[in-house]
């Protein structure tokens, strides 16, 4: 856990946030500025830059976050369909260098730029 990591903040439960799923390794909340009908962002619980950082420290935990996208996404009713997607480095439009996988749906989505 980073003091100064927004998404580690969220986590320890310091900055309020819409938790939709958690389980002992991963958190899940509403994007504050959804992108889509159902955004939420799936974080591991512990703090890694990125998701490629993320596999190196704790490979399990990847599959935990997938495992947990799957569970919301059913929650959230997205059957026809749901984007996964990590963004990694600020060239991808990272801005939060805690490790998250975005979770898209409720609208078709356009394809990726
Ligand atoms: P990135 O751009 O790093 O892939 O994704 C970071 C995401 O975190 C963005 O979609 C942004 O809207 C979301 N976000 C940033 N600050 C907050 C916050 O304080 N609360 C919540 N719930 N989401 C946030």
């Amino acid at each position: 856990m980073s003091s100064d990591c927004l998404f580690c903040r969220i986590v320890k439960g310091e900055i309020p946030a819409t938790i939709v799923h958690e389980t002992e390794t991963t958190t899940a909340f509403r994007d504050i500025s959804p992108q889509a009908p159902t955004h939420v962002v799936l974080v591991p619980k512990l703090h890694s830059p990125d998701a490629v950082s993320l596999v190196k420290a704790a490979p399990g935990v990847l599959d935990d976050l997938f495992r947990a996208a799957g569970e919301v996404a059913e929650a959230e009713g997205l059957g026809t369909g749901y984007r996964l997607l990590f963004n990694t480095g600020e060239d991808a439009g990272q801005t939060v260098f805690h490790a998250h996988l975005h979770l898209l749906g409720g609208r078709k989505l356009g394809a990726l730029a």
